[in-house]
């Protein structure tokens, strides 16, 4: 296996592993504003993407984050499915139209969000994982190619999610909340910090 394969393996199973971990608390946000399913539904996914990691990275990189799309589509479930699903599956599709990493990453990550934005029917403010993926594009785009990209990127994300505190929800199960959706941190923009942060440590391990 290459030495990127090899990379690429490591931090999908990290990021896998991360939000298998993280479960518990994705569950219990999840109570709180919607129906409890969050972490399990994301675990579901992340054990059926780890079931299939020797074939996903054993792809070309675009073919690998379309793979993982379609497997987080059949297996996660509920309303992030589908999203998480449509995330990796335009990212993958970036990829194999002109789009390289690492340069491209900033556009490469920008077709994911644009797919959960169109696929959701939602944007930044809402109180979705979208309040996450928003802000780490803006600094994937302000900071690309400094030295302190990832350190950035982590604490963007880890603000971000506390932001979707205050915010009542517009969109998915928590807006069915009306105003009591506020006080709480969106499951979804948890999970999506999750993951951020994950191929965040992973990579920063490698350098
Ligand atoms: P369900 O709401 O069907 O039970 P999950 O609990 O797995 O599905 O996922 C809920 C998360 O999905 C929310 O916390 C939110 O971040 C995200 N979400 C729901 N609807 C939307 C939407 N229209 N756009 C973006 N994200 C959404
Ligand atoms: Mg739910």
């Amino acid at each position: 296996m290459s030495m990127q394969a090899e990379t690429f393996k490591s931090l999908v199973r990290g990021a896998a592993e991360q939000v298998i971990a993280s479960a518990p608390e994705l569950t219990s946000l999840d109570q709180a504003i919607g129906d409890g399913d969050h972490g399990t539904n994301m675990k579901r996914g992340c054990e059926a993407v780890l079931g299939k990691l020797d074939a996903i990275s054993a792809q070309p990189l675009d073919e690998a984050l379309k793979m993982i799309g379609k497997t987080l589509v059949m297996t996660v479930g509920g309303a992030s499915g589908p999203l998480y699903g449509s995330f990796f599956l335009a990212a993958g599709e970036a990829l194999s139209h002109d789009k390289h990493l690492p340069e491209d990453l900033a556009d490469v990550f920008g077709s994911g969000v644009s797919a959960v934005s169109a696929r959701g029917r939602s944007q930044a403010g809402e109180k979705t994982m979208l309040d996450v993926l928003v802000p780490v594009l803006e600094t994937l785009k302000t900071a690309a190619g400094q030295p302190d990209l990832i350190a950035r990127v982590r604490s963007t994300a880890a603000e971000a999610v506390e932001r979707t505190a205050p915010m009542q929800a517009t969109k998915g199960r928590a807006s069915f909340l009306g105003a009591r959706s506020v006080g709480h941190v969106d499951p979804g923009a948890r999970s999506s910090c999750v993951l951020v942060q994950a191929v965040c440590a992973s990579l920063e391990g490698k350098q």
